[in-house]
């Protein structure tokens, strides 16, 4: 595994607990000769994860689109900092350079994020790992959500048991690891979920 997307707030969130995972997710990349790949923010939980990747003698590659560089938060001193046109190009090239995306506690533009691979995933348009680094807790209840819309059947057990959940760094590059994307019929959108409506 050579790159990992990860995905996380913009703000710091409300407990030191958020930053705190994002700096050991950051050093352990590091460590692990792992580059990470991020929205290229100096703010909030992104800021902290790309700092101490850094500190700890990483390889960061920031993706930012022009418009949010020139509202002056882009992490500046990045070497690798490629700018683009728009959000979609953002994303579109996070996907394809990135072996393996993990999110952090984040907001709407995390939660949009970390939703779109793993959509790609289910299509079978990658078969690279999706992780949720539940820190403290904080997303038991999409995960609930996501179980839920599971049992309801709208989303298949094969591409609900995708999504990796882990709550420590070390935990999530373990099972990252040991994925094995299910095999291309399972995981193509033909699968059927609407048989046998109560
Ligand atoms: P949010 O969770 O709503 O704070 O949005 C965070 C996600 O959206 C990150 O993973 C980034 O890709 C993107 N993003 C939002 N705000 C910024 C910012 N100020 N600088 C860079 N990327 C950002």
């Amino acid at each position: 595994m050579k790159r990992i997307c990860v995905f996380c707030g913009s703000s710091p969130g409300a407990k030191q607990d958020y930053l705190n995972a994002a700096a050991l997710l950051g050093s352990l990349l590091a460590r692990k000769g792992i580059s990470l790949v991020y929205g290229g923010g100096s703010v909030g939980v992104m800021g902290h994860l790309a700092k101490a990747c850094l500190n700890a003698g990483g390889d960061v590659i920031g993706i930012i689109p022009r418009r949010l560089k020139e509202s002056g938060v882009a992490f500046s001193g990045l070497d690798k900092l490629y700018v683009v046109e728009t959000m979609r190009e953002r994303k579109a090239m996070m996907t394809e350079v990135s072996d393996g995306f993990i999110a952090l506690p984040g907001g709407l533009g995390t939660i949009e994020e970390f939703i779109e691979v793993l959509t790609l995933a289910q299509l079978g348009m990658h078969t690279k790992p999706c992780g949720l680094l539940n820190v403290c807790g904080f997303f038991d209840k999409m995960i609930d959500f996501l179980n839920y819309a599971t049992q309801q059947r709208f989303i298949d057990n094969i591409h609900f048991n995708m999504m990796l959940i882990d709550e420590t760094p070390e935990g999530m590059l373990k099972k990252f690891e040991d994925y094995q994307a299910p095999q291309a019929d399972k995981i193509a959108w033909v699968v059927k979920m609407s048989e046998g409506i109560d």
